[in-house]
C-alpha cells in the first residue's frame, strides 16, 4: 500500500476535519440537497489536486466523470485566479484547464465504462509529471435513479452501482488517487425511494464510502460540511464558503 496522499479543499475546518484533506485510495462521498455546493467543491478540488504538496495538493492532474453537465471551464479560471491572489502567484487558468479531463457520461452504462477509460488515461500518465491523483464522479446516481425507477429493478440497480463502486474503489488504490463522488438528496418525499433524506444507493454506499459528507446551506455563501460514521476519525462539522474565488474559510 502507498502512503495515502492528503488533498486540501481549501477551508481549513474542512481540512482538519477530515485529519489533513481528502484521502487518496479512499471514496469520498459528498451529498445533499440540490445547490448545496457539491458541483463546487469538485471544481476546486479539481484546481487544488494540481498544487505541489506543500500547497496542499497532489501535484497530479484529474478526471472528472461529468453526468449532469455542470462543468464549467469558466469556473476554473475564476478559481485559479482566486488561488493567485490567494497565494501571490500568477496562476495560468489555461495550465490548469489542461490537467482536468473531463468525460461526459449519457447513461449509467457509459457512466460504468468511462471507468474503464479513465484507467487507460491513468496508465498512460503514471510515469509523467503529472499522474492522475483525482477522480470525480459527479453525480455518481443521476442515471441510475433516473434509470431504474420502480420497486422491481432496486436489487438490479443496487448491484449494478456496487459494482461501480468497487471499479472506482479500485481505481483509488491503483494509481494512490482520491476518488470523490456526488449523490443528490430530495428535500421533498419521493415516491419511488422510501426515506427522502437518506442517499441512494443505501447501505451499500455506506459501506463502500469511506468519508461520506453532508452538506448543507446555511447564511449566505456559507455551507455546513458534516462528517458521518468515519471508520477512523471523529465525527465532526466544518463551516465553509462558496465564493468567486472559490472555496474558503
Ligand atoms: P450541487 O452540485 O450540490 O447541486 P452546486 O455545486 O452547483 O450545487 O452549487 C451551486 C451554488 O454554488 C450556487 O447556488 C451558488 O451559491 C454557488 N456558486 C456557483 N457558482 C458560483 C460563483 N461563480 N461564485 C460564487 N458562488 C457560486
Ligand atoms: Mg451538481
Amino acid at each position: 500500500r502507498k502512503l495515502v496522499g492528503k488533498l486540501s479543499t481549501g477551508c481549513e475546518e474542512f481540512n482538519e476535519m477530515m485529519g489533513g484533506g481528502i484521502e487518496s485510495q479512499s471514496i469520498t462521498e459528498m451529498y445533499g440537497e440540490f445547490g448545496c455546493g457539491k458541483t463546487q467543491v469538485a471544481h476546486q478540488l479539481a484546481v487544488n489536486v494540481q498544487l505541489p504538496p506543500e500547497q496542499g495538493g497532489l501535484g497530479g492532474s484529474v478526471v472528472i466523470i461529468d453526468t449532469e453537465n455542470t462543468f464549467r471551464p469558466e469556473r476554473i479560471t475564476q478559481m485559479v485566479k482566486g488561488l493567485s491572489e490567494k497565494h501571490g502567484v500568477e496562476y495560468d487558468p489555461e495550465e490548469f484547464l489542461k490537467n482536468i479531463h473531463v468525460a461526459r457520461a449519457y447513461n449509467s452504462n457509459h457512466q460504468i465504462l468511462l471507468v474503464d477509460s479513465a484507467s487507460e488515461l491513468a496508465n498512460e500518465l503514471k510515469d509523467s509529471d503529472m499522474p492522475v491523483r483525482l477522480l470525480i464522479v459527479d453525480s455518481l446516481t443521476a442515471h441510475f435513479r433516473a434509470e431504474y425507477i420502480g420497486r422491481g429493478t432496486l436489487a438490479d440497480r443496487q448491484q449494478k452501482l456496487n459494482k461501480h463502486l468497487h471499479d472506482i474503489q479500485r481505481f483509488g488504490d491503483l494509481f494512490n488517487s482520491c476518488v470523490v463522488v456526488t449523490n443528490q438528496v430530495m428535500s421533498k418525499p419521493d415516491a419511488f425511494f422510501g426515506d427522502p433524506t437518506k442517499p441512494i444507493g443505501g447501505h451499500i454506499l455506506g459501506h463502500t464510502a469511506t468519508f461520506r459528507l453532508y452538506i448543507r446551506k446555511s447564511k449566505g455563501d456559507k455551507r455546513i460540511v458534516k462528517l458521518i460514521d468515519s471508520p477512523n476519525l471523529p465525527d465532526g462539522e466544518a463551516i465553509m464558503s462558496i465564493t468567486t474565488d472559490g472555496l474558503s474559510d
